[in-house]
């Protein structure tokens, strides 16, 4: 029997407590209203206020490996299109990814892009001419550009309030309260403890992000999270317009399955900035919003917890208005209207989790979404599944709780994979 069939060993659910709206639990709380159960979403702050609103919000299929990844990040750009069709506007925009690139790159991006085209994604190089109009801000040493073309974007902050508001629209009911603990009798979850009370549910599902840990080892369940800080800046809008979104050739160090392509060096890559500061990484990335802003990012560091790490770092804003002033020298004038970090969290192994936790009945988990913009809808579909019992629409073996990379303190195996 695999994984992904119904394991049978728990009623559905009437009522399903979902703690936490970001992305995940936005849209879990969707699916499952959606399936006629009675859904409380319950939020501490805001919807969106984690790691989710705070995103550069590329659904970027390029970076993510083949096999699990891959798989829940197609399931997820599929849902974005029903998702863009049936809810208010998340400037959801199906142009695709840019990686611009220089002529020391070539033999590199020639294997990359004969590598991901084997792993089915529609990928191929477009030549210098058509990478600038693609991109008029692009410099003159650019010499072609890799086009993903399932790479989209979407405005995140709206998104999880679009998500959220369709939810409540369709019966679902948002508490904003803190929840301070789970209810378990006899082996069972009935519920949640929060700042305005208690809440009773058949199933409670823990979208809580980064602050997941605590509130399963209360219960005695183990989670171990790698916390990630990642910064982001937006300027003034700019009177240029282009669609697609960017990325400089510095992605290819930040993955482990990139850097395993065999005419990877540092060297090619690496900015001296990056040198200078080599704990911070750099995913680097320019897209433009709907409203003409740019949105630059994103700084990458390791950080030890999450509640100090929000706010964004010198080092990090050096190499990123550096890295990206230096290769496209067209946006050093324009003006910075806000500078924000966030913390992502990431599992050992780099998977998510959309599992029930352990032998608590009525306990679920979606939780270690590094890339929760890329696969968050496919995550609340999956775990909506999983808690109504239906079987996978993709194998939920490299999702499940019980593996090393999640209930084991294993060192870090990937970068930010
Ligand atoms: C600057 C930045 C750029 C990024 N760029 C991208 C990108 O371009 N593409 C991409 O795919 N990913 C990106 N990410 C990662 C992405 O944002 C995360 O993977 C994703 O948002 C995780 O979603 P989540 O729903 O799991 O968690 P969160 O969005 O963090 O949501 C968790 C929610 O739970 C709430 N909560 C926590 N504890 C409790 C409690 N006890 N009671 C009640 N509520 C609670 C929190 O307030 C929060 O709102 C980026 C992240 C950052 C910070």
């Amino acid at each position: 029997m695999s994984y992904a069939e119904p394991q049978g060993r728990q009623p559905t659910p009437d009522s399903v407590i979902i703690v936490g709206a970001g992305i995940v639990g936005a849209t879990t709380a969707l699916f499952l209203t959606q399936a006629g159960v009675n859904v409380t979403l319950v939020e501490r702050q805001r919807p969106g206020w984690g790691a989710s609103g705070r995103n550069a919000g590329y659904i970027s299929m390029i970076t993510r490996s083949a096999g699990a990844q891959l798989e829940l990040a197609n399931l997820s750009r599929s849902l974005y299109v029903e998702l863009a069709d049936e809810i208010d506007n998340f400037d959801f925009r199906a142009a695709g990814a840019l990686v611009f690139y220089h002529e020391e790159h070539e033999a590199l991006v020639e294997a990359f892009v004969a590598q991901r085209a084997g792993d089915g994604l529609p990928i191929g190089t477009v030549d210098a001419a058509t990478a600038h109009e693609m991109c008029p801000l692009l410099a003159e040493d650019v010499v072609g550009g890799i086009h993903s073309q399932a790479d989209a974007y979407i405005h995140p902050q709206k998104f999880v309030e679009a998500v959220t508001a369709a939810a409540v629209a369709q019966g679902a009911r948002l508490v904003v309260g803190d929840v301070t603990g789970l209810e378990v009798r006899a082996g069972r979850c009935t519920g949640v403890r929060t700042s305005e009370g208690r809440l009773d549910a058949d199933a409670v599902a823990l979208t809580t992000g980064s602050w997941t840990a605590k509130l399963l080892a209360e219960v005695g369940m183990p989670l171990h999270l790698f916390h990630i800080r990642l910064q982001a800046a937006e300027t003034s809008p700019i009177e240029e317009h282009f669609n697609v979104q960017l990325y400089g050739p510095g992605i290819f160090h930040e993955y482990a399955f990139i850097r395993n392509v065999p005419a990877y060096d540092d060297d090619l890559v690496l900015h001296p900035l990056q040198r200078i500061m080599p704990h911070v990484g750099l995913l680097p990335t320019l897209v433009q919003r709907a409203d003409g802003r740019l949105l630059l990012g994103c700084p990458i560091e390791f950080v030890e917890e999450p509640d100090s790490a929000a706010t964004p770092t010198v080092a990090g804003l050096a190499q990123m208005f550096g890295i990206l002033g230096d290769h496209v020298p067209a946006i050093q004038n324009a003006t910075v209207e806000r500078i924000w970090a966030g913390v992502a969290p990431q599992t050992g192994d780099g998977v998510p989790v959309m599992d029930a936790v352990g032998d608590i009945e009525g306990l679920f988990l979606g939780a270690g979404h590094a890339y929760g913009a890329t696969v968050g809808p496919g995550s609340g579909r999956v775990l909506a599944d999983r808690i109504l019992g239906l079987p996978g629409r993709i194998d939920l073996t490299p999702y499940r709780y019980d593996r090393p990379g999640v209930v084991e303190r294993i060192s870090r195996a990937v970068m930010y994979s």
